[in-house]
């Protein structure tokens, strides 16, 4: 069996035009303020990233950028100054944060009605109640990519691997809400390919490069891949490729010195899934377009209220 890709692109691009279309009927344009803290360099793409795809699609964007030895009580204050500002919608504060800030202190200072990443307490507890939230915009594109490619959830056995509050357990609570059988795996699971090999959809979060092989996959299965991980040595590359695709891998090697690569071994899962994601592509692209879908959707449900 070769699996059929299930591509993020035109997922995301379909979003991207909904919520730009949403956005064109509305008396207002929504705001999300993005807050980035230092200079880590996959931070300041991430953030651009979103400030580029915000403006593409009619929201008005905040990049505010705070050097890295601000202290938390400023970014404290800083957070404070946009929960009251009224125009403002959503708060994105770009993780991870320098070492003298609390990240659980900052996520919980942020209005659960403006928080565009879903990471709050009140957001996490709407999520596991089944109840309307702001949901984690990766996992979130996950449950988008399954309904669009007219995947079935409802009954099926899930296995999500991974139990981070960034994407596993949200995952998880997404796929119950859906009426999936769910189960979560993590590093103290026993018996791993057991229990993944009994999956109808089976999610990679696990942020090791090729570690779901085929032994993890029921024949057959959905596979998603969560995980970005750069690779660089050739010889684990060519594992992880098959000839249609290692050359062009090699040269990304060459030239930027690693290529990117999911939780899961693409060469055995193209072989075993009937559907699979592929990294970069699959998972990765939906994170901006659920950010931008949270960002509209914070801005009604909070401008509906007031
Ligand atoms: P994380 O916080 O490091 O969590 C990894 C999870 O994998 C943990 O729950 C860990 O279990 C589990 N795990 C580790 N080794 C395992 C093993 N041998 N067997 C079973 N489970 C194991 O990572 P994350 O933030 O959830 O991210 C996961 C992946 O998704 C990473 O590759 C990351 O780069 C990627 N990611 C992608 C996006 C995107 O936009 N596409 C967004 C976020 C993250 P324990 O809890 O027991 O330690």
């Amino acid at each position: 069996m070769t699996a059929k890709i299930l591509s993020g692109r035109e997922i995301a691009e379909a979003i991207k035009r909904e919520v730009a279309g949403e956005i064109e009927n509305l008396p207002f344009r929504p705001c999300l303020a993005a807050v980035r803290v230092g200079d880590d360099a996959a931070s300041a793409v991430y953030v651009g990233n979103k400030v580029k795809t915000s403006h593409e699609l009619g929201l008005i964007s905040e990049h505010v950028h705070l050097p890295a030895e601000t202290s938390q009580d400023e970014l404290l204050e800083l957070v404070k100054n946009l929960n009251e500002r009224d125009e403002v919608d959503g708060i994105l504060v770009q993780l991870p944060l320098p070492p003298q800030i609390d990240e659980k202190t900052i996520l919980e200072a942020i209005n659960p009605e403006k928080d565009v990443d879903g990471f709050h307490p009140v957001n996490v507890g709407r999520l596991a109640q089944g109840q309307p939230s702001l949901a984690p915009c990766t996992p979130a594109g996950v449950i988008e990519i399954l309904k669009r490619s007219g995947i079935k959830i409802a009954g099926e056995n899930a296995v999500v691997i991974g139990r981070s509050n960034i994407v596993g357990k949200p995952m998880a609570m997404l796929l119950l809400k859906e009426n999936a059988t769910v189960t979560i795996c993590h590093s103290r699971t026993k018996n791993l390919p057991e229990i993944t090999s009994r999956a109808d959809i089976l999610i990679a979060a696990v942020g090791r490069a090729g570690f779901v092989r085929g032994e993890h996959i029921r024949q057959g299965a959905t596979v998603i891949d969560v995980g970005i991980n750069n690779v660089s040595d050739i010889n684990f590359a060519r594992e992880l490729f098959d000839e249609t695709e290692i050359e062009k891998r090699l040269k990304t090697i060459e030239k930027r010195g690693f290529t990117l690569v999911g939780d899961v071994n693409p060469r055995e899962a193209l072989e075993k899934a009937a559907n699979f994601t592929p990294v970069p592509g699959g998972v990765g692209l939906l994170t901006v377009a659920m950010l931008m879908r949270n960002t509209l959707d914070a801005a009604k449900m909070r401008r509906r209220r007031n």
